[in-house]
This record gives C-alpha cells, sequence and structure tokens, in this order.
C-alpha cells in the first residue's frame, strides 16, 4: 500500500489553492463542498472562481513562499510545471500535505474519486496510477448503492447513544448493530421507515428476526437489462428460488455464496407446483433467511407473482416486489419493433396465447379493432390457433406479424410474416423457446440498427 486512505475534515481550516483556471475551480468546488476555507493565489483569476469564493481569501498576484503560512493543505493547479515544483517544495518542507494535479511524482496526499452518500463517503484510489480506472470504479460503485444509503447512516447515527446505553458491552453492541444491517430493517431504514426498523436492533439470541422475500423480475434474458434494484437484491441473497426463464448470465450476478434452487420444470417434466414453492418461500423466511424468488421478466406479467404475494401475505412473511423489464418490452427493443407509434398503434395488449385443449380462449373480437399491437406470451403453441382467430374475426391475412426467439439474448431470432405466411415460416424453421409473437403494422417499423438477431 503506498498511500493510506484518510478522510480529511477541513472545517475552519484554510486550503491554499495555486491557479486561477479551470483545473482550480474543480479543485475548489470539492473544498467548498467540505467547508474549506480556501485561500487562492493566481496572477489572473478566472469570473467562475471569483463567484464561488466570495468570503474566501483571493490573492490575485503571483505565488510567494509566504502564502503557504498557517494553511492545512496545499494545492498547486498550475500549467507552470517550475512553480508546481516550487509550491510543492516549499509544502514539503514544512510538512503539510501538498497536492499537484496531473503529477503523482509531486504530491503527498493524492485526490480519489469519490462517492459522495454523506454522510457516507466513499474514496476510491488508484495509487496515481489511472484516475480514469479509479473514477470507472465509482460508476460501477455508484450503481450498487442504494438510493437512500445516507438515510441508513443517519439512522446508525440516531441509534448510537441509544445503543451505547442498552447495551454495555461493545461486542454485543456490534452484533447488535451487524444483525441489524442484515435484517430486513436495514432495507426500511434505507426506505426512511425508522420506526419499523427499530425492532431490528435486537441482540442475537432473541427472537428470531423473520428473513424477508424478494420476488425479483430478472428481465427477458441480456444479464445488464436487470434493474439495479434487482441486482442489489441478489447481492444480498441467502437463498434464490429460480426457473427456467432466468439466464446462467443474471445467476452469475448472484452473491457467490447463495443458495440456488430451481424450481421449474425438468427435461419436460412437471414444473414445481405453485403451492409448493409458496410454502418453500415461507419456510425460509422463516429461518431467517433473505429469500429471492427470481423470475423471468417482469413478476407481475404472466408471471404469478400476484399468487405468491397473496401466500406471503398469508403467512405473515415480509416481501418486496422489483418490477423487471417484461419480454414484451425487452424484445420489442432488441428486434427494434417500437410497441406503440403515433401513426399506428395507439394501445398495446399483452395476452397469453397458451392454448388449453388446443383452443385460445381470448375476447378475439376486441383483438381486432384497429390501432393496437398484439403480444402474445407462451403462443407458439397456439400460433395457428391465433392467426386463424383474428383472421376470421376480421383482421386482414395481410396483417404483419413477428415472432421474436431468445429475445435479447445473443441467440435472439427474429422471424417475420404475416397472418397468413408465418405459420408455414416458423413450420420451416427450428424456432427455440421462449418466444413472442407481435401482431400489429408496428412490426413493418422494425429497424435494424442497434439491435441484434437477424431475421
Ligand atoms: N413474467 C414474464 C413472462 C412469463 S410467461 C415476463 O414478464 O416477461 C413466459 C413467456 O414469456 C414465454 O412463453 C415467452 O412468450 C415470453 N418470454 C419470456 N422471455 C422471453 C424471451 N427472452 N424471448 C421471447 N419471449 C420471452
Amino acid at each position: 500500500m503506498d498511500y493510506l486512505p484518510l478522510h480529511f475534515r477541513l472545517q475552519d481550516q484554510t486550503v491554499l489553492v495555486v491557479g486561477g483556471g479551470a483545473v482550480a475551480e474543480r479543485k475548489v468546488d470539492l473544498l467548498l463542498r467540505a467547508n474549506a476555507g480556501v485561500r487562492l493565489v493566481a496572477p489572473v483569476v478566472s469570473p467562475g472562481l471569483r463567484e464561488r469564493l466570495s468570503g474566501h481569501e483571493i490573492m490575485a498576484r503571483g505565488y510567494q513562499a509566504a502564502d503557504i503560512e498557517g494553511v492545512s493543505l496545499v494545492i498547486a493547479a498550475t500549467d507552470d510545471p517550475e512553480l508546481n515544483e516550487r509550491v510543492s517544495a516549499d509544502a514539503r518542507r514544512l510538512h503539510i500535505p501538498v497536492n499537484v494535479v496531473d503529477a503523482p511524482a509531486l504530491c503527498t496526499v493524492i485526490f480519489p474519486a469519490i462517492v459522495d452518500r454523506s454522510p457516507l463517503l466513499l474514496s476510491i484510489g488508484s495509487s496515481g496510477t489511472s484516475p480514469v480506472l479509479a473514477r470507472y470504479i465509482r460508476t460501477l460503485i455508484e450503481g450498487l448503492l442504494p438510493e437512500g444509503i445516507n438515510r441508513l447512516a443517519h439512522y446508525l447515527e440516531g441509534k448510537r447513544p441509544w445503543l451505547k446505553k442498552t447495551y454495555q458491552n461493545v461486542d454485543l453492541r456490534r452484533r447488535v448493530t451487524e444483525r441489524f444491517l442484515a435484517s430486513p430493517g436495514r432495507e426500511l431504514a434505507t426506505a426512511g421507515q425508522f420506526e419499523a426498523a427499530d425492532r431490528y436492533l435486537q441482540p442475537p439470541g432473541d427472537a428470531v428476526v423473520a428473513g424477508e422475500v424478494f420476488i425479483v423480475g430478472a428481465g427477458p434474458g441480456d444479464p445488464d437489462l436487470l434493474t439495479l434494484k434487482a441486482l442489489q437484491a441478489l447481492q444480498q441473497a441467502d437463498v434464490i428460488l429460480h426457473d427456467n426463464l432466468v439466464s446462467t448470465g443474471v445467476l452469475n450476478r448472484a452473491r457467490r455464496d447463495a443458495r440456488k434452487e430451481y424450481v421449474g420444470k425438468l427435461g419436460g417434466g412437471r414444473a414445481t407446483d405453485q403451492k409448493d414453492i409458496n410454502e418453500r418461500l415461507i419456510q425460509l423466511a422463516g429461518q431467517g433467511h433473505r429469500v429471492v424468488r427470481l423470475k423471468g421478466g417482469d413478476p407481475f406479467i404472466f408471471g404469478r407473482g400476484g399468487e405468491e404475494t397473496e401466500a406471503l401475505i398469508a403467512g405473515g412473511v415480509p416481501f418486496q416486489v422489483i418490477p423487471g423489464i417484461t419480454a414484451a418490452s425487452g424484445c420489442a427493443a432488441y428486434a427494434g419493433i417500437p410497441l406503440t407509434h403515433r401513426d399506428h398503434a395507439q394501445s398495446v395488449r399483452f395476452l397469453t396465447g397458451h392454448p388449453k385443449d388446443g383452443r385460445v380462449d381470448l375476447p378475439w373480437r376486441e383483438l381486432v379493432s384497429p390501432g393496437q399491437t398484439l403480444v402474445f406470451y407462451m403462443g407458439l403453441g397456439g400460433l395457428g390457433a391465433i392467426c386463424q382467430n383474428l383472421m376470421s374475426h376480421g383482421l386482414s391475412a395481410g396483417t404483419p406479424v413477428a415472432i421474436v426467439s431468445k429475445g435479447t439474448t445473443p441467440e435472439q431470432k427474429v422471424v417475420r410474416g404475416n397472418l397468413e405466411t408465418i405459420g408455414g415460416l416458423v413450420a420451416r424453421m427450428q424456432i427455440d423457446t421462449p418466444t413472442l409473437i407481435i401482431v400489429g403494422s408496428v412490426v413493418d417499423l422494425r429497424r435494424q440498427s442497434g439491435t441484434i438477431g437477424d431475421d
């Protein structure tokens, strides 16, 4: 480790900034955020700096060694290498921390990339090797931190006196806080529900804190289509119950030591009974686990999420539903087909095309009215019946149809035809499930640019 990361409290301290341009501006902005007093020295001072630094010291002249007196930190942000070197040497002689912008060799301290969710602060440094890399990692971390993480920090700060009074033993106090952070209390505090969070601040050995179930939409296939919230849930899961539609790529984003249980169809066999899944969710949560029920697409669109939430309510298990990108949105976007369009479709309907005893029962008369796009989930087996019914109820045989297979994955295929031809086209090709059927004139608007897969 070539550097020791420290968080520098600058309130009531003075920082010397040498330089009067854009680079100095960026540093001054940071210093002001940290409530530092600024002494700025530069022959030419930008209007932006003058504006920012009203109430601070501005010296519009060249740097002099005496400027450094009484300051806690020195920043050189000039484009004159000799001057930068002089400032650095003066600071080091007096053992004052110094940063010279873009010259790690002249620095005793360097600025990290910062994630500022005050009071929570994360600093990411690359020891001067690549600030761009540090900033890249910052964006990755930003995405993982829930929006209200600062509320959690404030909550825990507020609880400190109470914790100290209630649990004199330091170790016990630490364990109570750790346990809280692994419980649903953490989510509640993050969401600002402080009173509800309080009941999870308990010592180990007290009544088992109930686990929690997250019913999570995994999106249609491409793991990058997971929401940030879904990713957070996957990273914190103890157990994950998943089924066929969830891709390996998505499962790979889960916490490494989370237990994964498959509850889908195996080798054409029967799917696990919904009742058994409901019971398993309740059982696992009752054992105190954070359980993720991971479903393809969105849990509330042909996902039986509604049945699971009912069971969880009846079982008294706390739960959250995290929406996902449903197959219709994902497939349409990746196939370049807009589901609505001012000139073509003013509404879009999501339907199940799953045939029962060879029949697809749907309100066909409504479906043939103009200006709408129809999206059939689970429809491949009923494709012939769907096309027949739409035509016999009045849609023209030439109405465009697209079949999207394995949408949003690298194996995505799009087959286009019309109500009359699509059945034959599909029969002649190898089409893998899952597939989605899109019917309507928007299909003809298909644009290739930015899409994957091909007809
Ligand atoms: N809850 C899911 C739908 C589950 S029903 C969602 O919101 O997307 C299962 C059906 O979804 C499949 O039969 C298929 O019609 C559709 N589907 C899911 N993923 C798909 C994909 N990657 N490509 C095409 N269709 C998909």
